[in-house]
């Protein structure tokens, strides 16, 4: 029999954060508490498609008075489903506002898209009983062929330099997702070239841009990456290990806590 398993983009970093709750997150599933940082994150994330799918159509940017017109009803349409302000609700639309307006006249003249926000499923790997398959959406296709990503980090690591450079360093060395966009994208145009997949960082109106490029090698590390995710979730196992060194384990951002680690702890804090 054959068995298809659909790996997402973003179950590997859940894997690297803590195994136990990606298989928590397959078999039960519990909804996100919807945060500022989430928040301000998607609302950049909308206001740059809206301008992206103005460029494709009409070969310009959206007029910048219309955009910050919607960059506000977007804002307060996102706003209301904040179920927790790590920031106060007007310090997030202070840097929303200014990492929109960072990006539409410091990056957006240098890009034209070929594609937003298009969600891929290509296959991995398949043998006589099994299918691997990756899905991803990414962000912005270049015409120049480069994969674009807009990041929205925390404000605590917004100042601009601080610790930058060894944190692109780490991303040219970790990255995931760039290794599964290209091989996503190698896979579409049936072409094997080492392609780029740019970081772009907004930081409280400052840019900051991390290239990343992946090849050959990288994709069959990939493969056995994915390989080994696979066979997990084919064992039959009643738990996968638990990682406890990562930021996510705590009961604000693991949304299993409270019935792993946390049932000890009366679902509250193990400190
Ligand atoms: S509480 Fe910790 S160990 Fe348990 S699933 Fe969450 S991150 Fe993993």
């Amino acid at each position: 029999m054959m068995t298809d398993i659909y790996i997402h983009q973003s179950d590997l970093n859940q894997l690297e954060l803590c195994p136990e709750s990606l298989r928590l997150k397959y078999r039960e599933p519990v909804p996100e508490r919807y945060n500022s940082d989430l928040s301000r994150g998607n609302v950049v994330h909308a206001a740059i498609e809206e301008v992206g799918r103005h460029m494709m159509v009409h070969g310009e940017a959206t007029p910048i008075n219309i955009i910050e017109r919607r960059l506000e009803e977007l804002m307060e349409a996102d706003f209301a489903n904040v179920e927790w302000w790590k920031q106060k609700q007007d310090t997030t639309a202070k840097h929303i506002r200014a990492n929109f307006e960072a990006w539409y006249w410091g990056v957006a003249p240098e890009l034209m898209p070929i594609a937003i926000e298009e969600t891929f499923r290509v296959l991995l790997e398949e043998t006589e009983t099994r299918r691997i398959w990756l899905t991803g959406t990414p962000d912005w296709l270049n015409h120049d062929g480069r994969l674009l990503d807009w990041k929205n980090p925390k404000p605590k690591n917004m100042e601009p330099n601080k610790g930058f450079d060894m944190h692109a360093r780490e991303m040219q060395k970790t990255d995931l997702q760039s290794t599964v966009y290209t091989y996503a994208r190698s896979v579409e145009l049936d072409e094997w070239s080492p392609k780029r997949f740019d970081l772009c960082l907004l930081m409280n109106g400052e840019v900051g841009w991390i290239p990343i490029e992946r090849g050959p090698a990288d994709w069959e590390a990939l493969k056995d990456k994915c390989r080994a995710l696979a066979d997990l979730i084919q064992a039959p196992l009643s738990v996968w290990p638990h990682r406890w060194t990562s930021w996510y384990c705590n009961p604000d951002w693991c949304n299993h806590w409270a019935e792993c680690r946390g049932k000890h702890y009366d679902g509250g804090a193990a400190w």
